[in-house]
């Protein structure tokens, strides 16, 4: 890399690595009053020590972490020492490059639905999500009105994927969108999702029963789902 450096006076004489790729960098003027960086290879910049420590190469892998261990954002806020809109901001990009499962052919699928609210109490809103039998794993989920529209939106995935089983609770709506041959709804089939109900309860402070804690924006909630289900 060293031989694609044009100008000597700018060659950094103790190496500086890329943050984002780890090829060499040059200097490329200051930033605040501290040297900045430029990356020959994928031409980016960065300085070494950033003041505002949401620039810091780790922060996102914080948020991540701390919101599955049940911390709301204004606690991710005050623990990471930077803004709550940047959490939020930082929440919505973390969750834009996470994607669904791939899904496999034959498999049992139990699907449940749990009541949250946004905006204020008064607002009901739902999460309708599939939990895969065998391996526990979230194969998709949906966030609105308890209406068909919402379960729709899971169960074709489920249908998509030719469900060999597909196991709910005795919502009447049900049986009007899953094929009478892979549905089934007695008792005890929905034991593991509504254990799962309880864990996701604890772990996401947004979902936390009787407490202030609740969604303001189902952009936000449907964001930190997709974090803790499948990051
Ligand atoms: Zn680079």
């Amino acid at each position: 890399m060293q031989s694609n450096i044009t100008s000597c006076t700018r060659y950094v004489g103790d190496k500086v690595s890329c943050r984002y790729c780890n090829e060499n960098c040059i200097k490329h003027g200051m930033f605040s009053g501290k040297q900045r960086f430029r990356c020959g290879s994928c031409k980016r910049t960065f300085i070494k020590s950033y003041t505002y420590n949401a620039c810091k190469p780790d922060t996102s892998k914080w948020i991540k972490n701390l919101i599955k261990e049940g911390c709301g954002i204004r606690s991710i806020g005050r623990l990471l020492k930077i803004s709550v809109t940047t959490v939020l901001k930082r929440i919505l990009i973390i969750a834009k490059n996470i994607h669904k499962p791939i899904m496999i052919i034959g498999k049992r699928y139990q699907v449940d639905e749990m009541r949250t609210f946004y905006k204020s109490k008064t607002r009901l809103l739902w999460i309708v999500y599939a939990l895969r039998s065998d391996t526990k794993q979230i194969a998709d989920f949906a966030v609105g009105a308890r209406t068909i529209k919402t379960l729709q939106r899971v169960i074709d995935t489920l249908l998509l994927s030719g469900a060999e089983k597909v196991y709910t609770d005795k919502l009447h709506l049900y049986k009007y969108i899953i094929p009478c041959e892979i549905h089934q709804s007695k008792i005890y089939n929905t034991n593991h999702i509504e254990r799962k109900n309880l864990t996701l309860r604890t772990h996401l402070k947004r979902l936390s029963r009787r407490t202030i804690c609740y969604s303001k924006s189902i952009a936000v909630l449907v964001a930190c789902l997709k974090i803790y289900f499948w990051s």
